[in-house]
């Protein structure tokens, strides 16, 4: 993209040379427009490089904020000297000779602030730390000379070689134009050597260089008057480079945003997986629980909890080893997972060897299923259980809660119900589903014998 950039302004200049010289119609406007466009993009690079140094405290880019904000400024001054624009001659007591210095001047500060900017980079690889006291220079320089280049160049005009009304003369062509072109060609040597072009920002500001030399030749050769079509090119490829390396610099932001946003998702999954399983752990449980309560609260819908308890893997553990123990909590969290048939529901690993399963939008009787399916496939899976436990293979109990039986509980009153089910069903030998009701419902329930296997 940058070749291109760069091959389209060299393309372009040897394009209008033929027609260089013509005059075209003089639309003052077209400078307002195109200095307009320049200032906006280079008034918000600066932001964004200043910006870039507060995070990284990096030297240079605090040198090339100050290029950028003060060419800024200072082409802001060049549009209000500009004859028949904001008055016949221009502001600042200006002539009509006054822009095309102005003219000259930002360029040269531009130039010279990306030259001390590779300096400073050089400097910073070398780790000599120049103290911000170098940058304060920097900055009360360029202050001094955006606000006294105006009355400067007004006052001294008639001593330097004059640019005829709007025309370049001979004295602007041998003394000015080479010194202005020298600039820029020391700059891109300077940018080169030091900077290797390691990074896009420093390939992108070796064109905004070149393509600022173009102009240069444009404005001040291949057109020499005002109003011609090399002058106009000129305008035009002055905003160019100057839009073009905000673009390099927004679309490196937005890189870094987009790097950011996966890391932060990377992050966010990391703190509520659990590392054995890839289930959800305790804090991703305790969220997804907040959420879907009040969500079905809201829809007066119920929800179900389970907790699932590995039965006396203490002896497992002890007969067999902590790895095979984890490989067997692998093997319970595939089962779990198995049973789980709608997207909502979700399966976390809470504890040791303790899991939860939320259920939204799932009643009693749905739940107590699938506490069911959960224990029958783990005793399915008939791993053999340690010396001295109540079950030949490994088993689990489940405690059940429900919203349906507790209206408006909330998820810390709910896995407490699910937490005594769950010890229920231990004491009534594991291995089996136990279901929490209320003290109403189950009286209610033992009065018409449906009382067993809740708690
Ligand atoms: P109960 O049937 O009453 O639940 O008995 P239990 O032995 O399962 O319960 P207890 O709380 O006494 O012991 C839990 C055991 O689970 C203790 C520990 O050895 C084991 N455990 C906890 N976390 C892990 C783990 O991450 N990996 C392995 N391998 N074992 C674990
Ligand atoms: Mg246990
Ligand atoms: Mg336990």
């Amino acid at each position: 993209m940058a070749v291109a950039v760069v091959f389209a302004t060299v393309a372009a200049a040897i394009g209008v040379m033929p027609i260089g010289r013509s005059h075209f119609t003089e639309v003052p406007a077209t400078v307002a427009a195109f200095g307009a466009a320049t200032f906006l993009a280079q008034i918000l690079t600066a932001f964004l490089l200043y910006n870039q140094y507060r995070a990284t405290h990096f030297r240079p880019l605090a040198v090339l904020t100050i290029a950028y904000a003060g060419s800024a400024v200072i082409l802001v001054e060049y549009l209000l000297s500009f004859p028949g624009l904001f008055s016949s001659r221009g502001w600042f007591g200006a002539s009509a000779q006054t822009a095309p210095w102005l003219y000259a001047a930002g360029h040269t500060f531009f130039i010279v602030y990306v030259a001390l900017y590779a300096i400073w980079e050089w400097l910073a690889s070398r780790s000599e730390s120049l103290r911000g006291t170098g940058i304060a220079t920097l900055t009360a320089a360029a202050v001094t000379i955006v606000v006294l280049l105006p009355p400067f160049v007004v006052h001294f005009e008639g001593l330097w070689p004059q640019a005829n009304e709007g025309a370049v003369s001979e004295g602007w062509r041998t003394a000015v134009v080479p010194i202005l072109l020298g600039a820029h060609v020391v700059a891109i040597g300077l940018l080169l050597h030091i900077t290797r072009l390691r990074y896009s920002v420093h390939v992108w500001l070796c064109v905004v260089v070149v393509v600022s030399a173009f102009d240069v030749l444009l404005t001040t050769v291949l057109g020499g008057t005002r109003y011609t079509a090399a002058w106009y090119l000129g305008r035009l490829e002055w905003a160019i480079a100057a839009t073009s390396f905000l673009a390099v610099l927004l679309s490196n932001v937005y890189r870094i945003l987009l790097a950011l946003s996966a890391n932060n998702t990377l992050l966010h999954a990391q703190t509520v997986s659990d590392e054995l399983t890839g289930l959800l752990n305790r804090r991703g449980f305790n969220v997804r629980l907040e959420e879907e309560i009040r969500r079905l609260q809201r829809k007066g819908e119920p929800l179900s909890v389970l907790i699932v308890d590995v039965d006396d893997f203490k002896r497992y553990n002890d007969t067999f080893g902590h790895p095979a123990g984890d490989a067997a909590l692998r093997a319970v969290a595939r089962i779990i997972l198995s049973t789980l048939r709608r997207s909502p529901d979700c399966a976390c690993r809470i504890g040791g060897e303790e899991f939860a399963i939320v259920l939204p939008e799932s009643d009693e009787p749905g739940a107590i299923a699938v506490g069911e399916r959960v224990r029958r496939g783990v005793e399915r899976l008939g791993i053999l259980q340690g010396k001295g436990a109540s079950h030949a293979a490994l088993t689990v109990s489940v405690g059940v809660a429900s919203t349906e039986d507790r209206p408006g509980a909330d998820a810390e009153a709910l896995t407490r119900a699910a937490d005594r089910a769950l010890y229920e069903a231990k004491e009534s030998g594991r291995n089996c589903v136990r279901l929490a009701t209320t003290a109403k419902r189950s009286l209610h329930a033992v009065a018409s014998g449906l009382g067993v296997g809740t708690f």
